[in-house]
């Protein structure tokens, strides 16, 4: 079959090499130059399977009023005439019940296991280097209430299937010794053991190489512009350089596919949640930490990429806003710098920001669109990366009309509805 993926981002990528490997003739349109340029460009790094969290939880609300008019704070929610993220705002938080949160962190982790299983079946088979590390990812917690109280929330998860170690301060030393070193006082900490960490960028470039070698047609620069379509069906997609004809399209498009899916009729609930990463070469090895961490006080997480280390984090709701404020990512660097002082050179880094895509629930939307040859990989949001490689299995196994390993519910369209 003919296969138009749109997005080359790490989810376009991903699908089209699962669409590749099924045998399928498939083409990518991008309107940037090259791969991975926008959202999977420079993000934190983590696999973090074992962490598929939503954000709607109960006590977000509290939390975010708590950081209004901080221009500091992890999260900053800029009020504005935007309908669309009003609306998105109130399903967020009717998300946020303590029924909702577990509901959705399962849905969550189903994808997300999944796709580990997904990325270790393909590095089975393709050698790809993206400073891979196994070395699980160990969630810090600074204040001994805070942590005690998340105890409850460990053992619930663990029945969801997440694997949870509950560490003490000595503990997450044992695991990452860099700790040693911090003037940063945490009273324990959350460690994965299965969790893992790597370049996403490197990783979907790579992946991009062994598309073409399967015959893959890269079309870049090309900027998708609409559909025609013929009853339920979709015939070609409109783009700037022209028409391309197709018998299924993959929407891929990250934080700009709602406006395209609403030329569909398909209104989705997805909203850019800007991030910001900081990447810094490492000064001192002894002194960085090589185990993946997650900062809950400051909502940051750090990866060790070769011999630099990332920091990522921030959340911000201001449309499709990306411009670098430089003093929100001076915050994400001098966190790290507090944490392990005297492991990076500051004055080398490298500052960037990215739109998640957002849907109010946390879960990406999979499945196939309104039209019958449309299917949707799109809203992956904080998990993009680690939600990947099963998010393009499944979207293989709908081209091909096979039902998916996982079951799709909850995770389609239609719950939205
Ligand atoms: C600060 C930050 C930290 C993060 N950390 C992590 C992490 O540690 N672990 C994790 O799992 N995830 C993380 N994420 C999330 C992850 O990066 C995203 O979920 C993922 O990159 C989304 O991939 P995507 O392919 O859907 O979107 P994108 O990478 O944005 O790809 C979409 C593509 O569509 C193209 N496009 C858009 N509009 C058009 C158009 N009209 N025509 C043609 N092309 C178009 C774009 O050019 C782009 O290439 C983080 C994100 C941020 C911002």
């Amino acid at each position: 079959m003919r296969v138009v993926v749109l997005g080359a981002g790490v989810i376009g990528v991903t699908s089209a090499y699962e669409l590749a490997r099924d045998g399928h003739q498939v083409t990518v349109i991008d309107k940037r130059e090259g791969v991975a340029l926008e959202t999977s460009l420079a993000n934190g790094g983590q696999l973090s399977a074992h962490h598929g969290e939503p954000l709607a939880q109960p006590g977000v609300l509290k939390l975010a009023l708590g950081w209004l008019g901080k221009h500091d704070a992890p999260l900053l929610y800029r009020l504005r005439l935007d309908p669309a993220l009003w609306s998105w705002t109130l399903k967020f938080l009717s998300n946020a019940s303590e029924p909702k949160f577990w509901e959705n962190a399962a849905r969550m982790l189903r994808i997300a296991l999944y796709s580990r299983e997904r990325l270790h079946e393909t590095l089975a088979r393709e050698t790809i280097a993206f400073d891979h590390l196994k070395t699980g990812i160990l969630n810090l917690h600074r204040d001994p209430r805070d942590f005690d109280m998340s105890l409850e929330h460990v053992r619930a998860m663990k029945e969801l299937g997440s694997e949870r170690r509950i560490l003490d301060r000595k503990g997450c030393i044992d695991i990452e010794p860099a700790l040693a070193h911090s003037t940063v006082l945490f009273a324990g900490g959350i460690y994965t053991p299965n969790d893992e960490s790597g370049d996403c960028h490197a990783f979907t470039k790579q992946l991009a190489e062994r598309c073409v070698k399967r015959n893959v047609d890269f079309k870049f620069k090309t900027a998708v512009k609409g559909f025609d379509v013929d009853g339920w069906k979709i015939k070609s997609v409109i783009t700037d350089r022209g028409r391309i004809e197709g018998d299924v399209f993959v929407m891929a498009l990250g934080s700009y596919s709602p406006q395209l899916l609403e030329s569909l009729d398909l209104k989705l609930p997805i909203y850019p949640a800007k991030g910001y990463s900081v990447t810094v070469p490492v000064l001192n090895d002894a002194m960085a930490p090589r185990t993946s961490l997650t900062s809950h006080a400051h909502k940051l997480v750090i990866s060790r990429l070769g011999n630099k280390l990332r920091i990522a984090g921030m959340l911000e709701f201001n449309g499709y806003d990306t411009h670098m404020d430089t003093a929100r990512a001076r915050v994400v660097l001098d966190a790290t710098l507090k944490l392990f002082p005297r492991a990076v050179e500051p004055g080398h880094a490298e500052f960037w920001t990215g739109l998640r895509p957002l849907t109010p629930d946390g879960a990406p939307v999979l499945g196939r669109g309104k039209q019958e040859n449309m299917v949707l990989n799109t809203g992956h949001g904080m998990l993009g990366w680690t939600m990947a490689m099963g998010s393009a299995r499944v979207t293989a196994d709908l081209v091909a009309g096979r039902a998916p390993d996982i079951d799709l519910d909850g995770l389609t369209w239609e719950r939205f509805t």
